[in-house]
């Protein structure tokens, strides 16, 4: 099994990597923020919770997350792993994942971070807020406090796997082929 954390701040290029992972490598891709905005799309009360937080981009409550998260790990069968894409996104999520994955015997391999300076960053999530429809890109305070929150609450998570051992850092400015080879490269040696 590969279980793979992709790391890194709003629009590092997570979302598209992911995709990339995918198709190579046969994972189940699990995105905390796809997973609620389709929540969100559909009108279901964890939806409505988590609209709140986004809207200001600020992070969903980690009790709320880590349940949607659990419930989808244990109901997928049948998959050579997961890729985990936007969580964990606080230690305390780290560690309920760690705990997880150890109860299923099936431990994370490691996490790959995307290393993308801030200037680019605000450039490309405003870029992708052109034709997301996501109203967290289009809003410049929303950004910055995405970016901060990032900083504060999101960054000591690449210290937790770095202590582990676990933690690969790739630079994420480059074409994207180029940024996928580098992160093939790391996977093969999981
Ligand atoms: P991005 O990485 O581009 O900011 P995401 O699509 O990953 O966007 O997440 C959008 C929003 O969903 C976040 O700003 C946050 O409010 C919420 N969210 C996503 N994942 C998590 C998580 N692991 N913990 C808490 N909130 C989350």
């Amino acid at each position: 099994m590969l279980n793979i954390v992709l790391f890194g701040p709003p629009g590092a290029g997570k979302g598209t990597q992911s995709e990339k992972i995918i198709a190579k490598y046969n994972l189940t891709h699990i995105s905390t923020g796809d997973l609620f905005r389709k929540h969100l799309s559909e009108g279901t009360d964890l939806g409505k919770l988590a609209q709140k937080y986004m809207d200001e981009g600020k992070l969903v409550p980690d009790e709320v997350v880590i349940g949607m998260v659990d419930e989808k790990i244990n109901s997928t069968t049948d998959t050579s792993g997961f890729i985990l894409d936007g969580f964990p996104r606080t230690v305390p999520q780290a560690q309920a994942l760690d705990k997880l994955m150890e109860a299923k015997g099936q431990p994370i391999s490691g996490m790959i971070a995307l290393e993308v300076p801030e200037d680019i960053l605000k450039s490309r999530i405003k870029e992708r807020g052109k034709t997301s429809g996501r109203t967290d890109d289009q809003d410049e305070n929303k950004i910055n406090t995405r970016i901060k929150v990032y900083l504060d609450e999101t960054l000591p998570v690449a210290s937790y796997y770095e202590k582990q051992g676990k933690l690969s850092k790739i630079n994420g400015v480059g074409a994207i082929n180029e940024i996928f080879d580098q992160i093939s490269s790391v996977i093969d040696k999981y």
